[in-house]
């Protein structure tokens, strides 16, 4: 992987710098272009003087003339020249932008299907020892158990990571069909908070859910957005910090709130991470495990609710993701 990454690195700086060159090329070119015209409309401007009679009363002014035509000459040349240098680095930076993010976005693709055979695999291996472990032994009853919540955690990440692709997909090309209803947000986000209570025994999740707000939306992506948020809040602090997930309806806005007490998300990367694939750090400085798409996809689902989603610091430290929908 080290290899691929140096290639992938020389690569931006190849591009990079054939970029400079021709850019430092054409300006050069241009800039030869100006003085020749110049001296060539110096050297006019000469000839024509010399061609003219001293004696003859009208020479002033055609010298001025002359003097005039020469300065007109000048200010054409300056006037498109700059106007095509401007056009150059305009250009210039576009493409240059666009050659960067097209190389951007596949590092980060490849950085997500090899995520995405590591977080598909885990969940099978994980899962066929723990059958085969139980099939092979006779076990205690508080062993077998373990075994089964640990298969079951597995069998859920495995679900939550399909349909994470699958909707990603499907509502990028769009084939979702969103069929909003009203929909009590209060019990979806309990039920989701209650879910993550089972999976999750061992940590704290406070929730604070006013009883019977509703908005206009569909289901599966509600509970996906706010399973996405969850997780990442449980995955990304420590285990013996607490989550937090709030509701609140202010005037015609429903805001829902997950907090954690994490590392925090430096300012540099809070807008960074809505972009598909994107996770923050390197491929192998990262401890945790992901693809990239879950805080995409909860963009996409509040932005298709005609919502909004936000996130700031939360004190002493850790984040805090606020999800602003319509009342219904
Ligand atoms: P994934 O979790 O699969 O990497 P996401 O799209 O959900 O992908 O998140 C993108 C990145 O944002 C993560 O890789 C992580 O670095 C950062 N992130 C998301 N949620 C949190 C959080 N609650 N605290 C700190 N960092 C977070």
């Amino acid at each position: 992987m080290g290899l691929v990454q140096y290639f992938r690195k020389k690569h931006l700086s190849f591009v990079t710098l054939v970029s400079w060159f021709l850019l430092f090329y054409i300006i050069a070119a241009l800039v030869f272009w100006f003085i020749s015209l110049e001296t060539q409309n110096q050297q006019m401007y000469v000839y024509r003087v010399s061609e003219l009679k001293r004696d003859e009363p009208t020479y002033y002014n055609k010298v001025m003339e002359a003097e005039k035509a020469r300065r007109l000459k000048s200010i054409q040349y300056i006037g498109e020249g700059s106007i095509f240098l401007l056009l150059i680095l305009v250009g210039a930076g576009f493409v240059y932008r666009a050659t960067k993010r097209q190389i951007m976005v596949s590092h980060q693709q490849q950085n997500f299907m090899m995520a995405v055979t590591h977080e598909l695999k885990t969940p099978i291996a994980v899962t066929r020892l723990n059958l085969e472990t139980m099939l092979k032994r006779k076990l205690e009853d508080a062993q077998r158990e373990k075994l089964l919540r640990n298969t079951l955690q597995e069998a859920n990440r495995l679900n939550e990571l399909c349909n994470n692709i699958l909707v990603s997909a499907q509502l990028e090309a769009g084939a979702y069909r969103l069929e909003r209803q009203e929909l009590d947000i209060s019990a979806l986000a309990q039920a989701v908070a209650d879910d993550c209570i089972t999976r999750y025994p061992q940590r704290t999740i406070v929730t604070t859910i006013p009883s019977e707000i509703y908005v206009d939306g569909e289901q599966l992506l509600l509970q996906l957005l706010v399973s996405n948020l969850l997780e990442n809040a449980l995955k990304y602090s420590a285990k013996d910090k607490p989550v937090l997930l709030g509701l609140a309806i202010e005037g015609k806005q429903v805001k829902l709130t997950v907090a954690d007490e994490g590392a925090g998300i430096p300012d540099t990367e809070k807008k960074k991470i809505f972009t598909k694939f994107y996770r923050i750090g390197s491929e192998s400085t990262r401890s945790t495990k992901g693809t990239g798409l879950g805080l995409y996809l909860c963009k996409k689902i509040a932005t298709d609710h005609k919502g909004s989603i936000a996130v700031k610091d939360n004190t002493p430290q850790g984040s805090i993701f606020t999800v602003t929908l319509q009342s219904a």
